[in-house]
């Protein structure tokens, strides 16, 4: 058997173009989707992903501001900033690209966003309410994966998922979004015992642990579906996931690349949010 590739590019321009004729639509009623983002300091890749989602409003049409500071600038000032963010009304959605300088606690960042405006999903108000079952904004590479999901008809429900990784952003978030979607979810991190026992009895995989090639056909049953979450760069600067995808094609019934899968959906669940942000303020506007 040979594995049906789960091409994050083309679900991530289908679903752009969605989101697009949405804007459009929110525009003609008076209300543009705005996005703000601020980028502490000048690490490339974090600045390569502010590029990116820059990129993907103006494709969109959601308007978006950045807001580049030197990395010496204080919490406090950076709390400022987020709060004159949180009153503006042409702004739907705030990120802070992460991560940011030591002296900086992420957590008081993350907090003080108000969770009207965290399209990121990393509030813990978002957070509390996705682990209810309540309407929330869902974190970015999280949501993206179920959409890929649904958008390729894998059934979810009453199957074994199996989650490698547990990080606030990706492991934790997936697993639960999984659960909610009915599946038996099983959680696997540097201390489990023995990661093989686990993902060889999985129907699907996520593997979020940011080691190159790391799940090779060893771990998988026949015909198990695997998301490869991992962005690590080989000597020669390629890109390369935590899936050893060579290994694993002929085994698996579905496999995301690297790059071209999990990565584009991230910034599209990104202008999701913000849309839904914005729809969110128009309403509160109409009503
Ligand atoms: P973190 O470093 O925050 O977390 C890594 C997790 O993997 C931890 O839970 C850790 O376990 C676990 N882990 C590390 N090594 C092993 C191992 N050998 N065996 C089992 N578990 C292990 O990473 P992130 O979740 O932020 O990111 C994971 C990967 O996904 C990275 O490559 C990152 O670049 C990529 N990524 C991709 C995105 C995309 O859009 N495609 C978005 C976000 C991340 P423990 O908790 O026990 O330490």
């Amino acid at each position: 058997m040979s594995a049906e590739l789960i091409s994050g590019k083309e679900i991530a321009a289908e679903t752009r173009r969605e989101l697009k004729e949405k804007a459009e639509r929110l525009g003609e009623e008076g209300t543009i989707p705005g996005l703000a983002v601020i980028l502490v300091g000048d690490d490339p890749a974090s600045a390569s992903y502010v590029r990116g989602k820059e990129k993907a409003c103006r494709e969109a049409g959601i308007y978006s501001e950045v807001d580049r500071t030197e990395d010496t600038i204080s919490e406090k000032e950076l709390l400022q900033k987020i709060d004159k963010l949180n009153k503006k009304d042409n702004i739907h959605g705030i990120l802070v690209q992460l991560p940011l300088p030591d002296h900086i606690s992420e957590e008081k960042i993350i907090e003080a966003i108000s969770p009207e405006k965290d399209v990121d999903g990393f509030h813990p108000v978002n957070i509390g309410r996705m682990m209810i079952g309540k309407d929330s904004f869902l974190p970015c590479t999280p949501f993206g994966i179920i959409h890929m999901l649904k958008m390729k008809n894998i059934p979810i429900e009453g199957r074994h998922a199996v989650v490698v990784g547990r990080s606030n952003i990706v492991g934790k978030p997936v697993g639960q979004l999984l659960l909610n979607e009915n599946a038996t979810v099983t959680y696997c991190h540097s201390r489990t015992k023995d990661i093989r026992e686990m993902t060889k009895q999985a129907d699907i995989i996520v593997v979020a642990i940011g080691r190159a090639g790391f799940l090779d056909e060893s771990y998988i049953k026949d015909g198990a579906v695997i998301i490869d979450v991992g962005i690590n760069r080989t000597e020669e600067g390629k890109l390369t996931g935590d899936v050893d995808f060579e290994s694993v094609k002929d085994k698996a019934s579905y496999v995301t690349p690297v790059p071209g899968g999990v990565g584009p959906m991230t910034i599209t669940m990104l202008m999701y949010n913000t849309l839904k942000a914005a729809e969110r303020a128009a309403g509160g506007k109409k009503g």
